[in-house]
């Protein structure tokens, strides 16, 4: 069985992984020049890992959490301490995550769909909910909240409820990337190869010409299209949309002005609406964040625009100083621009509830959608990567074993018919021209 898979993000590479280990013939094909894809990490200001891409874990998903236990690299719990501007002064939010998921416990008991603005619009909230409900749909999930489907809101596992915990891996997400590379060490990885054209119309895939038994495609939603299919794509992507993410990096060699109880702050102005700080010995870094529409107002901006804006709208929130003295770098990622992201992470529309499902669905036993979009309950995130990774090679895996049980079976039956024509015919040399037409024409 020969499977191609296209992309190496995480969906790709645990793919990878695990067919690879089954002792599939595996090839990637990557547009980029580097793996990880929206797992994006550059050398570390200190001990403090820098991710342009993801950065946290979001509960407790069990295929994630197997993973990193595999590769031991444990998580760095994080105190999840939220602030909001109110009144002028800051002051702390309690139990983020639980009050949001209580304010999401209507939309669950129901099953209409709706968007999150005619939800927020119909439920009496008090103003201090009303707000942080709208700061978290549009920071966390980077989506209008009249775009967005407030039963997937409802359904995400991870950022409501019990297992509503946030964490970082210890390391950085890039230490997972370097693990997975080191575990399909022998796979051929095609890098700086943009895959123009999957052609499933005969018995094998034709992936930019080249012959496979199956492809998985882990490619962003948002990039799905510039990939020729033939047979066209008729799958629900347009329910699916990219939403954008500014995340400014900014690495301070100083921060005794920023108040030591801060971690997550939120309510800022100047573009960024939320901030958080992270500290190690004496090396930190404060990381700016626009989700959604706040990011389309970001739109063009040059990174010198972004940091004087982040610095700004920090010490405006926080009442910190001189901390432009204090920068001794910073880093971006335009992930909207970016031709082989078009987005940071997706989201689903009103009316797209099964949407995920749809694009999961195996064509013709031979193209597997995956990558964070196709995963309905980890959408957006490296555990819905990962989830919908292992969905695809394991469907493949269970299609060659399936496949391989019908082989079996048809040469027994065919053994066997030989068997009872040997005792009946004991010349078979005088018929030997149909005994091999027969053995001939059996699949190989
Ligand atoms: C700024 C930002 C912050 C985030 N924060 C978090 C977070 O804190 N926690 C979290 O869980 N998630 C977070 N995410 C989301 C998370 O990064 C993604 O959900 C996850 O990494 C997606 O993995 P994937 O394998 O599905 O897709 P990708 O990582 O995008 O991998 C797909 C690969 O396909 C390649 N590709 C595209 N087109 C082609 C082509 N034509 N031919 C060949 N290759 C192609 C791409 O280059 C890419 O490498 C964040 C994302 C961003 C951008």
């Amino acid at each position: 069985m020969t499977v191609a898979i296209i992309g190496a993000g995480m969906a790709g590479l645990v793919a990878a992984r695990e067919l690879h280990a089954a002792g599939v013939d595996v090839e990637i094909f990557e547009a980029r020049d580097r793996l990880g894809g929206r797992a994006f990490d550059i050398p570390a200001h200190g001990w403090i890992p820098l991710q342009l891409g993801c950065e946290f874990v979001h509960g407790r998903p069990p295929e994630l959490i197997e993973l990193l236990r595999r590769a031991r690299l444990p998580l760095a719990p994080i105190s999840d301490v939220h602030h909001q501007l109110r009144d002028g002064r800051l002051e702390p939010i309690d139990d983020i995550w639980e009050r949001f998921g209580t304010l999401l416990k209507p939309a669950a008991r129901r099953r209409r769909d709706e968007s999150a603005w005619s939800y927020l619009e119909e439920q009496r909230m008090r103003d201090d909910d009303r707000r942080m409900f709208a700061m978290l749909v549009e920071g966390f999930y980077a989506a209008a909240l009249d775009d967005i489907s407030i039963q997937s809101v409802a359904g995400d596992a991870s950022a409501s409820g019990d297992e509503a915990t946030q964490a970082r891996v210890r390391g950085g997400y890039g230490a997972l990337v370097a693990w997975l590379a080191r575990e399909i060490t022998g796979v051929p990885i095609h890098l700086g190869h943009a895959v123009r054209s999957i052609d499933w119309t005969t018995k094998h895939v034709r992936v930019d010409g080249r012959e496979f038994d199956q492809v998985i495609v882990t490619v962003p939603v948002g990039v799905l299209r510039d990939i020729a299919f033939t047979p066209p794509l008729d799958e629900p992507v347009d329910v699916i949309a990219m939403g954008p993410v500014v995340k400014l990096l900014v690495c301070l060699r100083d921060a005794r002005t920023i108040p030591r109880e801060l971690e997550f702050v939120h309510g800022g102005e100047r573009g960024f609406p939320t901030y958080w700080v992270r500290s190690a010995y004496n090396a930190h870094v404060l990381t700016a964040w626009a989700g959604g529409p706040h990011a389309e107002a970001l739109a063009g901006c040059l990174e010198d625009e972004l940091l004087a804006r982040a610095i700004d709208g920090f010490e405006r929130l926080t009442g910190a100083s001189g901390l432009r003295d204090a920068v001794v770098d910073h880093h971006h990622h335009d992930w909207q621009l970016d031709p082989f992201a078009k987005g940071a992470y997706s989201y689903t529309r009103v009316g797209g509830m099964h949407a995920a499902e749809e694009l999961a669905k195996p064509l013709g036993e031979r193209v597997w959608i995956a990558g964070e979009a196709t995963s309905a309950e980890y959408e957006g995130t490296v555990a819905g990567a990962i989830e919908s990774g292992l969905r695809a090679a394991r469907e493949v895996l269970a299609l060659g074993v399936a496949s391989a049980a019908v082989r079996r079976e048809a040469d027994e039956r065919r053994d066997a018919d030989d068997n009872e024509q040997q005792d009946a015919e004991p010349e078979k040399g005088n018929h030997t021209g149909a005994w091999c037409t027969g053995r001939a024409a059996h699949p190989a």
